[in-house]
């Protein structure tokens, strides 16, 4: 009997265990989940939840509560991995040895840089952001009260979750601000350390030509060094670029990989991502140590949508070697990134490794699977691997 285990419950981790106890049953297969926490978020709605297009009670479920009968759950947290000698460390239950080892446990906010964003989010007055769910319901009842002014939503460095999200945040506010009649009184202003307000063709032209339309400005290559939320003005590292003036800021911290992950010694890279064949998803050494979601280093968009392929892709690739077969399945890095642009209109940005796949184009349609949609098809259908 073989032993899989997972580190961490969240979107890569449920998906993928499951997955694979669908295709083995307990006497053939082993699988444990080690997770630290005990609630899992659906964090694609978030954005929703800063417009009140979405209940905050929605998006959470026990982590417990995830996985089929027969995976093997440790509510527990991993602190190092030794690859030469095929275990991981936990706080509370010790060494735990794995045949086939998969990482799953996301991304890290990082808070403490640009200068003074942390303590800008402490204070609470006029910087936010929506990466938690606590912090997107603090900026949705801010938002409420907001009358007027600059809204400046800020990328620090890329890569983040949903690297659309921000400029969702930007489209959505702009929209609100309009449907409650103060439109003229507000100043929109996007900023992003990115060369232009999206990475990919052709998405990035639509982006541009919705802000001129709508009176959006763009600062592209613009690298936060500093939030002065006393004064209300975001710095950048930039030469020759004008600190930022705002009323209200929604800042989107640096991400990194774990801080376990830095310390397992040849399994992540200097940011703590963990480092894999982007097709394989098998590490660069330890051929038995697989990434998925978030943590890994692939070069695409970190989504939930690039979750699902994974899984299938990782399962499939299981099944083989488990079977004593080369495996086959090759993730081509598709992501799935929906984008609402305004109330009742989203644009779909679809794209792999290489090319782009979906038109960029806004309809009422994308609105729909978006904002009524995923979230349902996530918790009843994603997550137990049958979509
Ligand atoms: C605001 C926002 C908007 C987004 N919008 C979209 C969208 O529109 N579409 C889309 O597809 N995706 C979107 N995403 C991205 C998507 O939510 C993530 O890519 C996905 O949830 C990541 O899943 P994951 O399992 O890799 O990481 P996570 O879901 O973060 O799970 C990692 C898990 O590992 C656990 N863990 C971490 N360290 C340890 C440890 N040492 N020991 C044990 N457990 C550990 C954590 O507790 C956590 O449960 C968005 C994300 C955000 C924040």
């Amino acid at each position: 009997m073989k032993s899989i285990v997972i580190l961490g419950g969240g979107s890569a981790g449920v998906m993928f265990a499951n997955r694979m106890r669908r295709e083995f049953s307990e006497d053939t297969v082993k699988i444990t989940v080690i997770e630290k926490h005990d609630t899992h978020f659906y964090q694609p709605a978030f954005t929703l939840v800063v417009f009140d297009l979405e209940r905050a009670e929605n998006l959470t479920r026990p982590v417990k509560d995830l996985f089929y009968e027969g995976i093997n759950l440790i509510a527990d947290e991993a602190t190092k991995i030794d690859p030469q000698n095929n275990k991981v460390a936990t706080s509370k239950h010790g060494e735990i040895p794995y045949d086939y080892l998969v990482i799953a446990t996301g991304a890290k906010l990082v808070y403490d840089e640009p200068d003074g964003m942390k303590e800008g989010l402490e204070a609470g007055k006029n910087t936010f952001m929506f990466y938690t769910l606590d912090r997107a319901i603090q900026l949705r009842d801010a938002l409420k009260k907001f009358e007027g002014g600059t809204i400046v939503s800020s990328i620090c460095e890329m890569p983040i979750k949903c690297p659309a999200a921000p400029a969702k945040f930007i489209m959505l506010a702009e929209d609100a601000m309009r449907r409650r009649g103060i439109r003229e009184k507000c100043r929109f202003i996007f900023t992003t350390s990115m060369p232009d307000v999206f990475s990919r063709q052709p998405y990035a032209s639509k982006l541009n030509s919705i802000f001129k339309e709508r009176g959006i400005e763009a600062i592209p290559n613009f690298n936060p060094s500093e939030v002065d939320y006393e004064k209300g003005v975001i710095k950048s590292f930039t030469k020759g670029q004008e600190p930022v003036k705002f009323d209200m800021l929604c800042v989107t911290p640096p991400h990194e990989g774990q801080s376990f992950i830095e310390d397992s010694k040849g399994i992540g890279n200097a940011a703590g991502w963990v480092t894999c064949d982007k097709h394989r998803m098998s590490h660069n050494t330890y051929k038995n140590v697989y990434g998925i979601g978030d943590a890994a280093d692939f070069p695409t968009s970190k989504t939930a949508s690039g979750i699902r392929k994974q899984a299938i892709v990782l399962t499939e690739r299981m099944k083989s070697l488990l079977s004593g077969k080369e495996p086959t399945a090759t993730y081509d890095g598709e992501v799935i990134c929906p984008m609402p642009t305004r109330y009742k209109r989203a644009m779909f940005a679809e794209f792999n490794y290489t090319e782009s796949i979906s038109p960029a184009i806004e309809s009422y349609f994308s609105w729909v699977i978006k904002v009524h949609m995923l979230r349902p098809l996530y918790w009843n259908l994603m997550l137990k691997g049958l979509m």
